[in-house]
């Protein structure tokens, strides 16, 4: 059984960031990719910036201000998850699960977004560590309806926190949570008697009430040895969950054995503004870390795609094609994460895209699975 684990947290400020918060304006150079001056496919770049924002926003320190303190890390205490070879897998199956307990439970978007999503922090104890990328298994109180007299099947969900998780004290986990409503076809009501189980069992729970979890499990989506790797981190909506476990491991957390000095690039497709989900979170890697870190929305019901119709993630990728492909030529990591019906529009852009190019996509899509740089986890 894991030991339980425990993390000190201490933090540090440095004085001074005239980086200020900007999207993705493009990128310079033809047979190298550069960005800020600095060349992605050879020269990976040191972090200078820290960050303070989301210091703030977990322990609502008190700052003078956010231009004074600029660029803060928070320091923590190694795991011993650092030094393993593997992740950690299956600890926990899910006919003998962990009973953790629910910390918080938050609303993650604003009014105007289409359904809701939460974020969901969960106490293991130290007992159920995982890597970032990986997810846990949720098995729901009561009964299976389509077995009486069983439980309730296990639901995966992607770890949205770092192996330190919120609390940077290695005890908690992160959920990010779209609650499943079922809308009638007929009337166009909810009707409530269908509503997913899990999902509504989490976005429904309080502070101190238990959860059964399983696992962690999967491998697909871990991040790569290499810390000055290229991540291309595609997501529609909660699919971003994984990848701000990443970002919080790349910009947020002071860890003395992973110095990220690589390029992270998210493309986030969701409806609208509102539903856009850790946002202060990403924008703010933007302002401190602009060498590391670029970030794109699609924002569906809100942009519009070059041929006037709905902007998809798709559109966003092929709007910047020319640069995802040679940073995939120069062995960037892409990632994609989210609803399943995201591949196949995505499938179908890259194709065209590589074709326009004079490429043969199938064999380009088989050489990055062979090198292991496409990952998908998609539901
Ligand atoms: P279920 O109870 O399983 O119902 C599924 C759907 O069927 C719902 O939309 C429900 O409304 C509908 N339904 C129920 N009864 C009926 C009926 N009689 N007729 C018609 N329709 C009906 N989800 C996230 O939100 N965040 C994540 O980070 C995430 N990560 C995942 C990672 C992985 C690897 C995988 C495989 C899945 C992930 N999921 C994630 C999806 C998650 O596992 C669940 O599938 C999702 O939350 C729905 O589960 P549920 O129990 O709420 O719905």
């Amino acid at each position: 059984m894991a030991q339980a684990l425990s993390a000190q947290v201490s933090w540090s400020v440095q004085i001074g960031s005239d980086a200020s918060a900007r999207k993705t304006t493009g990128f310079k150079g033809h047979n190298s990719i550069c960005f800020n001056n600095k060349s992605w496919l050879s020269t990976p770049l040191n972090l200078k910036a820290k960050n303070i924002q989301q210091l703030k926003y977990q322990f609502k320190v008190q700052c003078t201000s956010l231009q004074q303190a600029g660029k803060t890390k928070v320091s923590v205490t190694p795991l011993e998850l650092e030094n393993a070879k593997e992740p950690p897998l299956h600890l926990y199956k899910n006919k003998q699960p962990y009973t953790a307990t629910i910390v918080k439970v938050e609303r993650l978007v604003g009014p105007a977004a289409p359904g809701e999503t939460c974020h969901i922090v969960i106490d293991h104890g130290g007992n159920v560590p995982y890597w970032e990328g990986q997810s846990y298994g949720i098995i729901p109180p009561g009964d299976n309806p389509k077995k009486p007299g069983t439980p309730n099947n296990v639901r995966l969900y992607s770890i949205a926190s770092t192996r330190y998780g919120d609390s940077f004290n290695g005890k908690t986990a992160t959920l990010c949570v779209r609650r499943a409503v079922y809308y009638d076809p007929e009337t166009g009501k909810e009707d409530p008697s269908k509503n997913g189980i899990c999902s509504n069992f989490l976005c429904d729970s309080k502070p101190g009430d238990k959860v059964q979890i399983a696992g962690p499990s999967g491998k697909i989506m871990l991040l790569p040895e290499d810390p000055s790797a290229t991540h291309i981190m595609i997501a529609t909506g909660t699919g971003v969950a994984p990848y701000r476990a990443y970002l919080r491991r790349m910009f947020m957390e002071d860890v003395p054995t992973y110095r990220f000095g690589g390029l992270a690039w998210l493309f986030l497709g969701v409806a609208n503004s509102d539903s856009l989900l850790y946002d202060d979170e990403f924008t703010s890697y933007l302002r401190d870390y602009p060498d590391n870190f670029r970030y794109d929305t699609a924002l569906s019901r809100e942009h519009k795609n070059k041929s006037g119709g709905k902007m998809y993630v798709q559109d966003k990728i092929e709007e910047y094609s020319d640069e995802v492909f040679k940073l995939l030529d120069g062995g960037a990591h892409i990632y994609f994460c989210g609803l399943k019906g995201m591949m196949p529009g995505i499938q179908a852009t890259l194709k065209r895209v590589a074709e326009e190019r004079g490429e043969n996509w199938d064999e380009k899509l088989s050489r990055l699975k062979k090198n292991k740089q496409w990952h998908v986890e998609v539901y």
